[in-house]
């Protein structure tokens, strides 16, 4: 599948301090790309870096299959469109009139107006002054604003912040038809993945500017496992292996089963083979399987030495 957006060793600092480092990112034509991290991963540095709003310490950028240079960027712009940070807007002038000053600049047509106001569904609210707005229907003006020209790439910061529940839901169900109602591929962050998994395809899992985990979003569950639980003849000899082993204060019991965080593979054979020799008696290894927000928060925490992945 070829890619929309790919860079190569993306670095961003910001005098000592490090935004961005070392990102190799590749958004697939035709996907619904989720940006998610916690807040400071580097999500609106990345993406402002990709809109050319800023320039990279190190690195390269390639957008629509174009080298992202100062020669390149007005090009590659008019085929991009972006929502980064809250809109920007005429408060006394409608959303039609905001929406044609707007398609002016873009050369797009008054039809696009109209059509771009129903895809967001704001058609009856078009005469509106957008002062008198709400938070969700202003950032439903900002993407339409994005919309207009037919962008092959929008590229939206956290266009659900500030939405209530029913805001969000609205807005996720108008970010997951772009594709095919637009042929928009859509690039989109959110600081949690809940909120942007019924509807991406792909994801990159940002922290502290490096991308932990990038891919399909089904991928991210296979590459993550969960809790490890332990059927064992005799539970009580397993304590001092479990403690050798760093994991004393971690276990739990369930149901009659000893309960562990993830751990990676190589650790856990080792384990058992431990307790086997203490003679807990292992008779079941089992891996449970977690929620995605469940995975996010387990790759984006810090890993531990005792190898709890
Ligand atoms: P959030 O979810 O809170 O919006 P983010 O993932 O978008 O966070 P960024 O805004 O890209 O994160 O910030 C990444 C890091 O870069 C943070 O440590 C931030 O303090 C720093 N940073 C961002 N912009 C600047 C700037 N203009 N000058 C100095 N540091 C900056």
């Amino acid at each position: 599948m070829q890619n929309v957006v790919m860079t190569s060793g993306l670095c961003k600092a910001y005098g000592s301090r490090t935004a961005v480092q070392g990102l190799d990112l590749c958004v697939p034509y035709g996907s619904v790309y989720g940006f998610i991290g916690p807040n400071g991963a580097g999500k609106t540095t990345t993406m402002k870096l990709l809109l050319g709003l800023i320039h990279p310490t190190s690195g390269s950028i390639r957008l629509l299959d174009e080298e992202l240079t100062p020669q390149s960027r007005l090009k590659i712009l008019s085929r991009t469109g972006s929502l980064i940070e809250s809109p920007s807007y005429y408060a006394h002038l409608t959303a039609a009139e905001n929406l044609q000053l707007v398609a002016g600049l873009k050369g797009a047509e008054a039809k696009d107006v109209v059509r771009v106001l129903d895809i967001v569904r704001l058609t009856p609210d078009a005469r509106r002054k957008v002062g008198q707005f709400s938070l969700g229907m202003r950032q439903r003006l900002g993407i339409a604003m994005a919309l207009l020209g037919w962008p092959t790439l929008l590229i939206l910061d956290e266009p659900t912040n500030g939405l209530d529940p029913a805001g969000i839901q609205e807005m996720r169900a108008l970010l997951a038809e772009m594709p095919r109602r637009c042929g928009a591929t859509v690039l989109i962050s959110s600081h949690l993945l809940s909120e942007l998994e019924q509807i991406v395809d792909h994801v990159g899992i940002l922290n502290k500017g490096r991308l932990l985990y990038q891919g399909p979003l089904a991928g991210l569950q296979q590459h993550s496992r969960g809790d490890v639980a332990l059927r064992l003849l005799h539970p009580a000899l397993a304590a001092p292996v479990l403690k050798s082993a760093g994991l004393a204060g971690l276990a739990r019991e369930e149901r009659g089963e000893v309960v562990l965080p993830p751990l990676k593979e190589a650790f856990l054979a080792d384990l058992v083979g431990s307790l086997a020799a203490a003679g807990a008696g292992v008779v079941g290894v089992s891996c449970r399987s977690r929620s995605l927000e469940e995975i996010f928060l387990s790759l984006t925490k810090a890993d531990g030495e005792t190898g709890v992945v």
